[in-house]
């Protein structure tokens, strides 16, 4: 069993709270993603897990032993991280099947598990060139064939597609998937894109300021996002946010003007003229008219297509506001024009950002 725990980990360098009291707790063979912007404490996380860094207080544990202060290689850990740390004298064969040798498998089993997995990442042709003679992009594969060659108790992913061209990327993301499927190792993979965290995860743990804003499923995560920050961060584009006013029976913001009526049950409790949040992912929107009783009007700002889709976006006040339309043919729309949604769809968010749930 090789299931991680984190208890109230917080770790301080001097003034800096880089991870501020963060708990979580993950089933063997669970694979869950670490999503944040930059700065906001994932890595310092992963080096915990992996030994390179010491948590100023609580325990971190696998498969049940208390590892805090147990070293690196006596964690049984496969890591990537960004710096891929290739051996420069070795060639990228003898790189990938390192943990192999070092655990005494044989030169024709290594050999042939080396070129099982490079071929999986596209790296067959290179193997016996040296790190130094191979791309950035490829000696970030080579690390990641090196990491999962073997299987450990845990695997731990410091962004590790960050350097390859988007096709690369979501071809490594796929053997990544079907790697997980196949191996079932434990996961931790930090990444600050959601899309790949969406991918990849069984959970998402969103980060914001050294603490984890919500872990869940992906498409809970994404459809009951417990605050604008994470709805903001995952979604591409991200979902509009609309601050609006409570007045009356609608909410307001400029010429704006939404129902608030169908509402009564998230609005209950909250006070007249309270400053809300409305939040409305782009594939909820279309293109509306006058007949459409919910609706957001604004002026054309952009329109811009994709192939499949299109995305259209309006300048709605002071901010603009993104609809994904699918279709293959752009729509023709300038000047004014409205965009209509489903109320079901409509996120409301409080005064501190937190999602206001039906009671
Ligand atoms: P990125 O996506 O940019 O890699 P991150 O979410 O992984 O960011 P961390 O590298 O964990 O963030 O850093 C969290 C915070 O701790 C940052 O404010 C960072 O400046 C700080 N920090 C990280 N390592 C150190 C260190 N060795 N000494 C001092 N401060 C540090």
């Amino acid at each position: 069993m090789a299931n991680v725990t984190f208890a109230s980990i917080t770790k301080q360098f001097g003034t800096v709270k880089a991870v501020d009291d963060v708990s979580f707790e993950l089933a063997d063979g669970e694979f869950v993603c670490l999503l944040g912007p930059s700065g906001c404490g994932k890595t310092t996380t992963l080096r915990m897990i992996a030994g390179l860094e010491q948590p100023t207080s609580g325990r971190i544990s696998i498969g049940g032993e208390d590892v805090t202060d147990a070293k690196p290689k006596e964690r049984d850990i496969g890591m990537v991280f960004q710096d891929y740390a290739l051996f420069p004298h070795m060639t990228i064969e003898a790189n990938i099947a390192y943990p192999l040798k070092v655990r005494g498998v044989g030169a024709r089993e290594r050999a042939a598990r080396a070129a099982e997995v490079a071929a999986s990442l596209q790296i067959d042709q290179l193997l016996a060139r040296r790190p130094g003679q191979i791309s950035g992009g490829q000696q970030q594969r080579t690390s990641l064939a090196r990491a999962v060659v073997h299987k450990p108790r845990v695997y731990l992913f410091d962004e590790p597609l960050s350097n390859l061209d988007a096709k690369l990327r979501l071809e490594a993301r796929s053997f990544l998937k079907h790697l997980q499927r196949e191996l079932g190792v434990t996961s931790i993979y930090v990444t600050h894109d959601q899309a790949e965290a969406m991918a990849l995860a069984d959970r998402v743990a969103v980060m914001d300021k050294g603490r984890i804003v919500q872990i869940g499923p992906p498409l809970e995560v994404y459809h009951r996002p417990a605050t604008t920050f994470v709805a903001n961060f995952l979604g591409s584009p991200p979902m509009n946010l609309l601050p609006v006013r409570l007045e009356g029976d609608a909410f307001h913001a400029g010429p704006l003007r939404v129902d608030a009526r169908g509402f009564a049950d998230r609005l209950r409790g909250v006070a007249e003229g309270s400053e809300l949040t409305l939040g409305l992912r782009p594939e909820h929107l279309r293109l509306g008219g006058e007949g459409d009783e919910w609706t957001v009007p604004g002026h054309v700002y952009a329109v811009e297509p994709l192939g499949p889709e299109s995305l259209v976006t309006l300048r709605v006040g002071e901010g603009l506001v993104t609809a994904r339309l699918f279709g293959d043919e752009a729509p023709q729309v300038t000047g004014d024009a409205r965009f209509a949604f489903d109320p079901k769809n409509l996120h409301l968010f409080g005064a501190d950002g937190r999602r206001i749930q039906v009671p």
